[in-house]
């Protein structure tokens, strides 16, 4: 056996060898976790980002289905999230339950919620939660501590957004209704 499988394989991003060993093509590989087919479709890391994964075509079409700002969300959950809001926007339900009451007295708006969700902290935790929930899962995924994880950077990514949504909330707040706990 050769030992040429080793010179490509730098991890993150990835490349390798395709096709016969010498004089091989260089082929830049689907990032997509455990996958070996070439990668030759772009897809966008976030929104505004000019960084772009590379998927074969499967997975780009995967990625495309799936993709969702904050990530995570498959498409059943996606419609039925969707679907509850539209309930919810309908009037009926507001939320009493979650004691966000109208606009101006802390009302989360979806965005925030979804934020909420990526954080996976409960709907009325105070700021105080929120950031070291985010602190833990930048932590877990970040691409120091994850190199060449692909999903985990996408959580990074997602955490990352999650959070900027709420600090921004954080902010909005009137200094009387903001957590100082
Ligand atoms: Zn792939």
């Amino acid at each position: 056996m050769t030992r040429s499988s080793r010179s490509y394989d730098w991890g993150f991003p990835r490349w390798r060898g395709y096709g016969s060993e010498r004089g091989a093509t260089k082929v830049r590989l689907c990032d997509r976790e455990g996958c070996d087919q070439p990668g030759d479709r772009p897809a966008p890391k976030s929104p505004n980002s000019p960084d772009r994964w590379w998927f074969c075509e499967a997975h780009a079409a995967e990625y495309n289905r799936n993709w969702n700002y904050f990530e995570g969300l498959s498409a059943e959950e996606a419609a039925k999230r969707e679907a509850d809001e539209r309930r919810t926007a309908s009037g009926f339900a507001s939320s009493s339950h979650h004691q966000w009451g109208g606009p101006g007295d802390g009302t989360r708006t979806r965005d925030e919620l979804r934020a909420l969700e990526v954080l996976g902290v409960d709907s009325d935790a105070d700021f105080e939660e929120i950031k070291s929930a985010w602190r833990r899962l930048a932590k877990e995924n970040h691409p120091d501590v994850r190199p060449g994880d692909a999903q985990a950077a996408v959580r990074f990514q997602s955490i990352q957004a999650a959070f900027e949504v709420l600090r921004r909330a954080e902010e909005r707040k009137p200094a009387s209704s903001r957590s100082n706990r």
